[in-house]
C-alpha cells in the first residue's frame, strides 16, 4: 500500500509550522489512539500513520529531506534515508517509542491511565517476642489505610453527580508532549490520570473518592516466623481508584531482641557461666530453653568457650522440617570477693600447680607458640 503524503494524513498546509502540526497531531492522536478504540484494526491504522508523520515533520531534518525526496528521504527500507533513525517497516511506531520512553522517562506506561487501578499494597511491621515468633500467635493490629468513600461509591463526585470526560487528554489520562526530538507521554496534568474530572466534588472524600480509616485486623502468626518474614493479607491494603480491586497488606515480622537467646535461623544460641570448679571437676548444670530448665551435664576439664548442642531445642522452622539445636557456651567465671579461707585454698591450689605444664592444655600450646615466635630469645 503506497503511504499516504505526511501532510495529508496531518491534514495541514505544507508551510505548516510547529503549533499547527502539533494541533493537527493532537486531534488525530485523541481520535484514533487504541485506548478509546479497543480492537479497531482501521484506527489502529491511522494512529500509526498520524505518529510516523507526526515524528517526521516535528523534525527539522527528517522534514527537509521528506520535502526533497518524499517518503524515500526519510524511509530507510525504500533504499534512500537521510540518515538518523528510521522507522521499523511497519512495526508499531508508539510501541517503539513508548517504551523507550517509560524507561528513560519513568513514565508509567499502562499504569496510570484512565479507568480503575488497583490500590496500593501496604507494609505493617509487627514486632514480636522470641517466645512468640517460635510458638506462633494471633495479633490484632490497626493500621491507616485508604478505603472506598461511603458517601460517593468511590467516584468521588457528589451524590446524584458524575465525573466527567476530561477535556484535556480525552479521558485517556495521558498527553503528548514535545521533548526536543521526540514526544513523550505524560501523565495528564489536569485530571493526573484520572481520565475523569470532577466539577462537584464529594464532601466527604473532597473528590478523591477513598478516604483514609484505621482498620483493626487480627492477624494469625504462624509458629517458627523470624524477622523478614511476610505475611500477605490479600485485599487488606489500599482501596483501589475507580473502582479497582483493593491492594494487599504485607505483615512483615520483626523478632525483638532476647534477653537470653540470640537466634539464627532454627537454632538458638545461649550463653552459660559456671564455676571455675565446675568446669574443673565436670558436674551439672541448669540451662534455659523456650520450654523450660534442662539439666546439662559438664564433663570435667571443660575449657570456656566450649558449646553444649541441645538436640531439638531450637525452632521448628516455619516451613516444615524438624526443629533446630540451642547451643549452650559455657563462659567460665572466675570468683570475686573470696574470703580468708578460699583465698588460702587457692593458694595452695596454685603452688601445687608449680613447674607442671600437664594442668594447662591451653597455656602449654601457647608458650610452645611464644617460643616459636621469638625465637633464641
Ligand atoms: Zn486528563
Ligand atoms: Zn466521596
Amino acid at each position: 500500500m503506497a503511504k499516504r503524503d505526511y501532510y495529508e494524513v496531518l491534514g495541514v498546509e505544507r508551510g505548516a509550522d510547529e503549533a499547527a502540526l502539533k494541533k493537527a497531531y493532537r486531534r488525530l492522536a485523541m481520535k484514533y489512539h487504541p485506548d478509546r478504540n479497543p480492537d479497531d484494526k482501521a484506527a489502529e491504522e491511522k494512529f500509526k500513520e498520524a505518529n510516523e508523520a507526526y515524528e517526521v515533520l516535528s523534525d527539522a531534518a527528517k522534514r527537509s529531506a521528506y520535502d526533497q525526496y518524499g517518503h524515500a528521504g526519510v524511509d530507510p527500507s525504500m533504499g534512500g534515508g537521510a540518515g538518523g533513525a528510521g522507522f521499523a517497516g511497519g512495526a508499531n511506531f508508539s510501541d517503539i517509542f513508548g517504551d523507550v520512553f517509560s524507561d528513560f522517562f519513568g513514565g508509567a506506561r499502562g499504569g496510570s491511565r484512565g479507568g480503575p487501578q488497583r490500590g496500593s499494597d501496604l507494609r505493617y511491621t509487627l514486632e514480636l517476642d522470641l517466645e512468640e515468633a517460635v510458638r506462633g500467635t494471633t495479633v490484632t493490629i490497626r493500621v491507616p489505610t485508604l478505603v472506598s468513600c461511603k458517601t460517593c461509591d468511590g467516584s468521588g463526585a457528589k451524590k446524584g453527580t458524575s465525573p466527567t470526560t476530561c477535556t484535556t487528554c480525552g479521558g485517556i489520562g495521558q498527553v503528548r508532549m514535545q521533548q526536543g526530538f521526540f514526544s513523550v507521554q505524560q501523565t495528564c496534568p489536569r485530571c493526573h490520570g484520572s481520565g475523569k474530572m470532577i466539577s462537584d466534588p464529594c464532601g466527604s472524600c473532597h473528590g478523591q473518592g477513598r478516604v483514609e480509616e484505621h482498620k483493626t485486623l487480627s492477624v494469625k502468626v504462624p509458629a517458627g516466623v523470624d524477622s523478614g518474614d511476610r505475611i500477605r493479607l490479600s485485599g487488606e491494603g489500599e482501596a483501589g481508584n475507580q473502582g479497582g480491586p483493593a491492594g494487599d497488606l504485607y505483615v512483615v515480622v520483626n523478632v525483638r531482641e532476647h534477653s537470653i537467646f540470640q537466634r539464627d535461623g532454627k537454632h538458638l544460641y545461649c550463653e552459660v557461666p559456671i564455676s571455675f570448679a565446675d568446669a574443673a571437676l565436670g558436674g551439672e548444670l541448669e540451662v534455659p530453653t523456650l520450654d523450660g530448665r534442662v539439666k546439662l551435664k559438664i564433663p570435667e576439664g571443660t575449657q570456656t568457650g566450649k558449646l553444649f548442642r541441645l538436640r531439638g531445642k531450637g525452632v521448628a522452622p516455619v516451613r516444615g522440617g524438624p526443629a533446630g539445636d540451642l547451643m549452650c557456651r559455657v563462659a567460665v567465671e572466675t570468683p570475686v570477693n573470696l574470703d580468708k579461707r578460699q583465698r588460702e585454698l587457692l593458694e595452695e591450689f596454685r603452688a601445687s600447680l608449680q613447674g607442671d605444664g600437664s594442668h594447662s592444655p591451653k597455656a602449654s600450646g601457647w608458650f610452645e607458640g611464644m617460643k616459636r615466635f621469638f625465637g633464641d630469645i
